[in-house]
């Protein structure tokens, strides 16, 4: 494993040779000069050539709905009214991944937005970015090279929610960063009304590498179902805490030594728990087969010993602040869970009212929001059953809270 420590993103490592991370090892951030000496000039191909090398390594976007990069670009017009959004608002409090990307390999990032504005033959480009210091890396690698003076780096609003890509394209729009409902879609109305094509900064990060690398060569690491490598975040017990680089198809067993039958929360705070990944390669379509998806590509291991249910309860509530108050299950609904797994915690909750109030909220709202909590939620309920079991004989487990999920300072 190369190990890598980066001032911005704590620990950064990677499995194997890194790739999207080539570079870090050796000098933290990785400017204009170092990343041209590593990639050389961003390889501009056609969108024919784009669409059939994603076909050929299954290219699934990063930002958590895993959809085929392929057939979103092939559902965009080509020519200047077109718009290219890379989102890099990264709303997941327990997600690292994208920060680091944009900290440490900006130009990598840079490059993938050129490559698809090449392939959709337009020149509007926004890379839209919450993160203070994500923003500014971005902003100084932009000027430190001619071929990005098409593209506007621009700041969003902070928050769960407003980091998905419809609320960031409604902020931009219109000062309002909150989900336009699920019939809004980017690729017809996106940027300034434009066909957008959107997607998260490591798809575009993967973009770069697979133009500049080849099918061929792409494909050498990873799995032969999702050739490449993958960015995730490792918390709490697990093989080193941090951002790893991972090819593709790795087991979770290396990620996640020891334990076998421990709980595991997969995807992030829209995740699933389980104790049956351990088993698992790391691969998009594997993980939702399973019913557990990578999501934010967070994968987290409360240590043994440990009580999770008090930080599910944490979570929830804090699940139930971020809605934005547009759609009464998710705003009204989600309270109440919160209210019910608190309950759990304190060993007075009730299954069947929790699993009635979860049903009346999933598939109810505009965005994907409350379905991404209810998952949160019921994963938690049936995973940690004997937890809640505990809880409800002795009113509580007497072991110290897990601490390994991160929410905002303000949410404590
Ligand atoms: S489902 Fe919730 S978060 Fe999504 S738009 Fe409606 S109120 Fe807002």
């Amino acid at each position: 494993m190369t190990i890598i420590d980066n001032a911005h993103a704590g620990s950064v490592s990677s499995l194997g040779t890194p790739r999207l991370l080539a570079g870090v090892d050796q000098v933290g951030h990785v400017d204009a000069a170092h990343h041209r000496a590593l990639h050389g000039d961003p390889v501009l191909r056609s969108r024919a050539w784009l669409l059939g090398a994603m076909r050929e390594v299954n290219l699934l976007g990063r930002g958590g709905a895993a959809f085929p990069v392929a057939t979103k670009l092939e559902a965009m017009p080509t020519g200047s009214s077109t718009a290219i959004l890379v989102n890099g608002s990264e709303g997941e409090p327990a997600s690292r991944k994208d920060r680091t990307l944009m900290t440490a390999v900006p130009h990598l990032v840079i490059d993938g937005a050129l490559v698809a504005a090449h392939a959709l033959d337009t020149q509007v480009i926004t890379i839209a970015i919450h993160d203070p210091w994500s923003y500014e890396s971005l902003v100084r690698a932009a000027r430190e090279r001619p071929d990005a003076d098409a593209i506007s780096v621009v700041r969003t609003r902070d928050g769960f929610v407003g980091g998905e890509i419809r609320a960031v394209i409604n902020g931009l729009n219109a000062g309002v960063a909150r989900p336009g409902g699920r019939r809004h879609l980017p690729h017809t109305h996106g940027m300034s009304g434009r066909p957008t094509f959107a997607s998260n900064v490591e798809t575009f990060a993967q973009i770069a590498l697979l133009t500049g690398m080849g099918v061929a060569d792409y494909a050498r690491t990873g799995s032969p179902v999702e050739p490449g490598s993958s960015l995730v975040t490792l918390l709490g017990d697990v093989v080193r805490p941090g951002v790893l680089e991972v090819p593709n198809g790795t087991p979770l067993e290396m990620l996640l030594p020891g334990q076998a039958d421990a709980p595991v929360l997969i995807g992030g705070y829209h995740g699933t728990w389980t104790r049956a990944a351990h088993d698992l390669p790391l691969t998009r379509s594997s993980l939702r087969a399973a019913g557990a998806p990578l999501g934010a590509g967070v994968i987290a291991r409360p240590f043994p010993g440990t009580c999770v249910l008090s930080e599910v309860a944490a979570v929830s509530r804090w699940l139930a602040a971020e809605s934005t108050g547009q759609c009464g299950p998710c705003f009204f609904g989600l309270p109440a869970l919160a209210d019910d797994m608190q309950a759990f915690a304190d060993g007075t909750g009730s299954e069947a009212q929790a699993i009635r109030r979860l049903e009346q909220v999933r598939g109810r709202g505009a965005c994907a929001h409350p379905d991404g909590a209810v998952q949160f939620m019921s994963s938690a309920i049936t995973t940690l059953a004997d937890d809640i079991r505990v809880h409800r004989l002795h009113g509580a487990c007497g072991r110290p809270p897990s601490a390994v999920l991160p929410l905002p300072r303000s949410a404590r």
